[in-house]
C-alpha cells in the first residue's frame, strides 16, 4: 500500500502536446474537507485507505496541492449535445492532473471536475457544486458495485466557495478515475476542424494505450471501431437491464472504452416507466430511458462520421449494422438471468416485454419486483407479487407462462434460485431521493449520510442487516424529484 506521495506518474496524453490539451493549473476551492473517499477506487491506485484522513488528501484533490509529476491539462474536444453540432467544448471545469501507473501496470487518469476555469470553459465558472459532485461520486462507486463499467471516484472535496446557480451553492471538487478520458467527442473535434495530422496522432495513441490488441489486425482502425461498437452495446444493454438512465448522452459524454461517463442529472428507474426523462431540461424527451438505445446508435454513428478519413464508409456502415443485434443479444441474456432463466427459448424477450408492459401499466417499483421474484420458490412469490399490479388478469396470465416456462427447464422449485437470482438482482439502487436527503444533510455540513449510502450501495446483491430503510419502495415525494442539467 502506497502513500500519496509515493505515485508514479506516466502523462502520456499530456506528451501529445498543445493541439490536444492545455496546460492549466487548478484554482483551489476554500476551507477544503473530505466529504467522502472510496476504499475501492483507492485501491486502483494501490493507495493506502488511511491515506483518505491524511491533511494532504484533501489538500490534493482541491487544488491546493499538487504532485511534482503531475501536469494539469485542460483536453479540447467537441461534439453533438442533443443532436446537434457544438464545434468546441473541451474540460471546461475539469483537469486531467496526470495518469497514474499502479503496481499491476494499470494505467489510471486523475480527473480534478470542478478545477476552475479553462480555456474552454466558455461562460461557465469552471465549478461544481457538492450536490452533483456527490451525486457523481455514488452513482460511480453504484454503478461499478452492480457490475455496471463506469467511471469511478475517488473522492469528493467540500468548501466554503460560493458557487451560483439556481441558488447559491456551494463548490466541491470531485477525483474522477477512469482508463481514459477520450470521447466520441475528441475524435469529432480533429475531423471538423480538418486536422487530419492530429486525428491520427489521437487515433495511434488511443490504438496503442487502450486497444493493442486491435494493432494486430489487419484493418487496426476499423477493429478499434468494431470493439467501441460492441463495449457500447454491452454497456447501453446493462443500462437499460438495471434501469440506469444517463441523462445527456451526447457525444462528449461518450467514453470510447465504452464505459458510463459524464453523468449528471441520471436516474435509476423507480416505477417501471419506459418513457421516463430523468433530465429536467430534456424538454423533447430525447434521451428518455428506452431511447437510449436509438441515441447510443446514433452516436455511434457521429463517431464514424468522424472516422471516415481512415476507415471507408461501406466498412464503417456495415460495423455499426452490428450494434443492435448485439444489443439484443446481451440484453436478453442479461434479463433472463433476472428473471432466474438458465436456459434460452424462442419466445423470451415476448415474456420480457410483456412483464415490462404489466410493470409499466401498473407503476411497479422495476428493482424490486426482480429482486421479490428470487426471495421465495417462483409460485410462491407470484401470489405475492400479483399485489403490485392493477390488470390482474394479463398478470395472471404471465405468471402462468412464466411458471410454464420455469417447469420446462425444471428450476420453479429449484434451491438454488434464490442464491442465483439475488446475485444478479440488487436489493439496494441509488435511488434519487436516498441520494437527495444524503445531499440535503451534506449541505449543513453533516456527511454521515453521504458516506452510509455509499457503503451501502458498495454491496448491492447482499442484505445488510439494520439497512431496510434503503430497499424500500421512494415515498411519494421522492418519486417526482427534478433532476436539472444544472450541476
Ligand atoms: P456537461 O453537460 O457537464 O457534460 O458539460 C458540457 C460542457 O460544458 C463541457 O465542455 C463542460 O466542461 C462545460 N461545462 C459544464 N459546466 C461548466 C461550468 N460550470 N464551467 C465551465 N464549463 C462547464
Ligand atoms: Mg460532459
Amino acid at each position: 500500500m502506497k502513500h500519496l506521495d509515493e505515485l508514479t506518474f506516466d502523462n502520456r496524453y499530456a506528451r501529445l502536446g498543445d493541439a490536444f490539451s492545455t496546460s492549466v493549473l487548478p484554482e483551489p476551492i476554500l476551507n477544503p474537507r473530505l466529504v467522502v473517499a472510496s476504499e475501492a477506487a483507492m485501491q486502483l491506485l494501490d493507495l493506502d485507505p488511511g491515506e483518505a484522513q491524511s491533511e494532504v488528501f484533501a489538500e490534493l484533490f482541491s487544488g491546493h496541492k499538487l504532485w511534482a509529476e503531475a501536469e494539469p491539462r485542460a483536453m479540447v474536444y467537441s461534439g453533438h449535445q442533443f443532436g446537434s453540432y457544438n464545434p468546441r467544448l473541451g474540460d471546461g471545469r475539469g483537469l486531467l492532473l496526470g495518469e497514474v501507473c499502479n503496481d499491476a501496470g494499470e494505467y489510471w487518469d486523475l480527473h480534478l471536475k470542478g478545477a476552475g476555469q479553462t480555456p474552454y470553459s466558455r461562460m461557465g465558472d469552471g465549478r461544481a457544486v457538492l450536490r452533483s459532485s456527490i451525486r457523481e461520486f455514488l452513482a460511480s462507486e453504484a454503478l461499478q458495485a452492480l457490475g455496471i463499467p463506469s467511471s469511478r471516484a475517488l473522492c469528493v472535496i467540500g468548501s466554503d466557495t460560493p458557487v451560483w446557480r439556481e441558488k447559491q451553492e456551494r463548490g466541491a471538487m470531485l477525483l474522477r478515475l477512469a482508463q481514459s478520458h477520450v470521447r466520441f467527442g475528441h475524435f469529432e473535434y480533429f475531423y471538423y476542424t480538418k486536422q487530419p495530422e492530429q486525428q491520427q496522432i489521437l487515433a495511434e495513441h488511443v490504438l496503442a494505450t487502450h486497444f493493442p490488441q486491435c494493432q494486430e489486425q489487419p484493418e487496426p482502425y476499423l477493429a478499434m471501431y468494431r470493439e467501441i461498437v460492441e463495449r457500447n452495446a454491452e454497456l447501453i444493454a446493462l443500462w437499460q437491464a438495471y434501469g440506469f438512465c444517463h441523462g445527456v448522452m451526447n457525444t462528449d459524454n461518450m467514453s470510447i472504452l465504452g464505459i458510463t461517463f459524464d453523468f449528471g442529472p441520471f436516474a435509476f428507474l423507480d416505477d417501471f416507466d419506459a418513457n421516463f426523462i430523468c433530465n429536467h431540461s430534456d424538454d423533447q424527451g430525447r434521451y428518455s430511458f428506452s431511447n437510449q438505445v436509438p441515441i447510443a446508435h446514433w452516436n455511434l454513428a457521429a463517431l464514424a462520421q468522424a472516422l471516415t478519413p481512415f476507415i471507408s464508409v461501406e466498412a464503417l456502415r456495415e460495423v455499426l449494422g452490428m450494434f443492435l443485434p448485439l444489443y439484443q443479444a446481451h440484453y436478453l441474456d442479461l434479463m433472463r438471468r433476472r428473471l432466474g432463466l438458465t436456459t434460452a427459448e424462442d419466445d423470451d424477450i415476448k415474456l420480457v416485454e410483456r412483464l415490462l408492459q404489466l410493470m409499466q401499466n401498473s407503476g411497479v417499483d422495476y428493482s424490486l419486483f426482480f429482486r421479490r421474484l428470487g426471495d421465495e420458490p417462483a409460485e410462491s412469490a407470484l401470489k405475492r407479487l400479483r399485489d403490485d399490479f392493477i390488470d390482474l388478469n394479463g398478470f395472471d396470465a404471465w405468471a402462468t407462462d412464466y411458471l410454464a416456462r420455469l417447469q420446462r427447464e425444471g428450476t420453479a422449485d429449484d434451491p438454488q434460485r434464490t442464491a442465483r437470482m439475488h446475485a444478479v438482482n440488487p436489493l439496494y439502487v441509488l435511488r434519487n431521493y436516498l441520494a437527495q436527503k444524503a445531499i440535503d444533510a451534506a449541505e449543513k455540513g453533516d456527511y454521515e449520510e453521504v458516506r452510509r449510502l455509499h457503503a451501502v450501495l458498495t454491496k448491492p446483491f447482499e442484505t445488510q442487516s439494520g439497512m431496510e430503510a434503503y430497499a424500500e419502495r421512494p415515498p411519494e415525494w421522492g418519486k417526482h424529484l427534478e433532476i436539472s442539467c444544472s450541476s
